[in-house]
């Protein structure tokens, strides 16, 4: 993810991203709900289980031992097959979304998304709405130093496998969901320039748009570097605000809005490729990490600056807010 200076047009949305104010537009059900928000999180989501912390921590240590894990590389290829082997321990049924990411810097690169979905219940279940949870698993190639991306790619990926199991365990509901485990985040060179980023999501919206799937896609969630020590949520000013409420309301409701709220900026990050064919979008994300953020895109992005505790917090923050989304997206 990239720092965008906030003078910027998107194609697909343009104007209707005012920044200023708009972010104080509240989630109708979150805001309403109030100091009951994290009780009516158990309502249709109801899960049988909870976010295990120490399950997501040890998601993260098994990760971050595979070492550096850019797209294309034989860590990467080690990244897909242990997400795989985790979901389908859980009994789910992953699908391999391979591509070929042409004319990258460094030439054509071999990538593949991963996703899971967890079918509606009811006889209209194919038709349900889908809300789709996503993180990228890719770390920043780097040459000069080892870079393994504990909070950067792996926190949010640990975290996205957790989740799995506990959706999962929760049942069918109203609302499908689909979570999308994204390769190829990262620039390839130095710096964010488009196209050089977000290869995996643009390539998932773009098989969206052309299989129809877009129209039932009525919200997106991004994880990204959730396992700092000191987590507090930023928020994201091209991420919809009714969205970023849906969690932020029950999360200051059950004594973690010192968790949220965090600073307005705008962030470039997989949800633009989601925002761009019409997608609302929220990016949830910690983007100060270390003194100055001088940890992010270093080697210093180790597991000593992340902790089981954050990953629990981002985990139950998650699963108090999409009650509120699917509420929304149902009209309710
Ligand atoms: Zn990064």
């Amino acid at each position: 993810m990239q720092l965008h200076k906030p003078v910027i047009s998107r194609p697909a949305r343009g104007a209707a991203l005012a920044f200023a104010g708009a972010l104080l537009v509240s989630c109708a059900d979150g805001a309403a709900r109030g100091s009951s928000g994290a009780q009516n999180a158990k309502s249709e989501s109801s899960a049988t289980e909870s976010f295990d912390a120490q399950r997501a921590w040890k998601h993260l240590e098994a990760l971050v031992a595979l070492g550096p894990r850019p797209a294309g590389s034989g860590a990467s290829a080690a990244t897909v097959d242990y997400l795989d082997k985790e979901l389908r321990a859980l009994g789910l049924a992953p699908v391999r979304e391979s591509f070929v990411a042409r004319g990258t810097p460094i030439g054509d690169l071999p990538m593949c998304n991963l996703y899971v979905d967890l079918p509606a219940k009811g006889p209209q279940a194919d038709k349900a709405p889908l809300v789709i949870v996503g993180s990228h698993f890719d770390t920043k190639r780097f040459d000069q130093f080892r870079f393994v991306g504990a909070n950067d790619g792996g926190s949010s990926t640990a975290v996205l496998l957790e989740l799995a199991r506990v959706l999962a365990a929760g049942g069918p509901r109203s609302v499908a969901y689909r979570l999308l485990f994204i390769d190829g985040e990262e620039a390839i060179r130095a710096h964010w320039q488009d196209p050089d980023n977000r290869y995996g999501s643009r390539h998932h919206a773009e098989q969206l748009r052309t299989s129809g799937l877009v129209a039932r896609t009525k919200a997106f969630v991004l994880l990204d570097l959730v396992g700092d020590k000191d987590l507090r949520l930023e928020r994201d000013q091209y991420s919809d605000a009714w969205l970023y409420e849906c969690f932020a309301a029950p999360a200051r409701a059950a004594g973690l809005g010192k968790h949220v709220d965090g600073r307005r900026e705008p962030i470039a990050d997989d949800h633009l490729s989601f925002l761009e064919i019409g997608v609302p979008s929220v990016d949830l994300i910690d983007f100060s990490y270390g003194p100055g953020n001088s940890w992010w895109h270093s080697p210093e992005d180790t597991l000593d600056k992340c902790s089981p505790q954050s990953l629990g917090v981002i985990g139950t923050i998650v699963l108090a807010g999409l009650p509120n989304v699917e509420r929304r997206v149902l009209g309710k």
